[in-house]
């Protein structure tokens, strides 16, 4: 039976660490968030990310634009955000309305690499591609964090991730070469993905859709991380992974929710803190 990768008690331990930290600096670290429209997933994470500020002694600002304000009122509010000094942190809640010619890329280009602490911005991925990034991507560097916490390594591992998305997968993959991994990235397009999946020291999923991986596709003893988010119609949140199935099968496994979720926001709490130091020099830019 598999031992559990408690992303709920590992985010608490990061986020008091952080809290400790943040009583020591000269300045009260800011996150300011944009949310566009009123997605009810949108807003719900949105409210999880202030009350994590809350618990790391930051302030957080809102600014909650309606569906139809429009491209051009979003860069404004962004360039004004980028123009604050108190402003350490800056980030677009995704995904934007669909209709009112929204650009995503372009929006993720607007914000300053300095306070892109979710680290879209080209300038943070060249350098987390680099692997010296300033910004840690939250969800991948979350992924390591709660291997960290239970003495998990990645070096001479074969692991594999399924899901090549630009916020989650590509990144996933990279850290983990980073650490010394074999890292094989699957996708829609992979011709045998059972074959891959089964041969994973470490599995990571992250495709969207609920209860994709299957027991037989998970190598016994295996570690699996399940980055899925995916709402049943009872309303009921799984990931993609077989839960019930696979923590038969591995070492180790992630529960959703209570896994990678709150490791995502506790690292976008990293991110705003170290952006907070750098603005004071007490670390320095790269
Ligand atoms: P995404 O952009 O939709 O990417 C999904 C990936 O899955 C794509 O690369 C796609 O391949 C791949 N895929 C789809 N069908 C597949 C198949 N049959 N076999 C193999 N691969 C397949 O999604 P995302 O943004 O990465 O998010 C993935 C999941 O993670 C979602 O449930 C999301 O809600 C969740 N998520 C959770 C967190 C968290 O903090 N826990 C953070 C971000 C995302 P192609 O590239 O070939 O289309």
């Amino acid at each position: 039976m598999a031992q559990l990768l408690s992303g709920t008690a590992v985010s608490a331990k990061v986020l008091e660490r952080i809290a400790e930290e943040t009583r020591t600096l000269p300045v009260q670290p800011t996150l300011a968030v944009i949310i566009v429209g009123d997605d009810p997933a949108s807003r719900v994470y949105v409210n999880n990310k202030k009350k994590a500020c809350a618990k790391a002694g930051f302030r957080s600002l809102e600014y909650a634009l309606p569906a139809e304000a429009g491209q051009a009122a979003l860069l404004g509010r962004i360039a004004a955000l980028n123009a604050d000094p108190s402003v350490h942190g800056i980030l677009c809640q995704m995904p934007l309305p669909k209709s009112f010619g929204y650009d995503e890329q372009e929006v993720a280009q607007a914000i300053s690499p300095e306070k892109d602490v979710d680290a879209f911005h080209p300038v943070n991925v060249g350098h987390i591609m680099l692997g010296e990034p300033l910004f840690q991507p939250c969800t991948p560097a979350g992924v390591l964090e709660l291997l960290d916490d239970a003495g998990i390594s990645l070096a001479g591992k074969h692991v594999a991730v399924v899901g090549r998305s630009n916020i989650v997968g590509k990144p996933m993959a990279l850290l983990a070469l980073h650490r010394h991994a074999t890292v094989t990235v699957c996708h829609s397009r992979t011709a045998d993905l059972a074959a891959v999946t089964r041969q994973a020291d470490v599995l990571i999923v992250a495709v969207g859709r609920a209860n994709f991986i299957t027991a037989d596709m998970i190598r016994d003893g295996a570690v699996v991380v399940d980055v899925g988010m995916n709402r049943l119609d009872s309303g009921k949140l799984c990931g993609d992974v077989d839960f019930a199935a696979a923590q038969a099968k591995a070492s180790w496994i992630t529960p959703v929710p209570g896994g990678v979720g709150p490791m995502t926001i506790a690292m976008l709490m990293r991110n705003t803190l170290t952006a907070a130091k750098a603005s004071c020099g007490i670390l320095g830019m790269k």
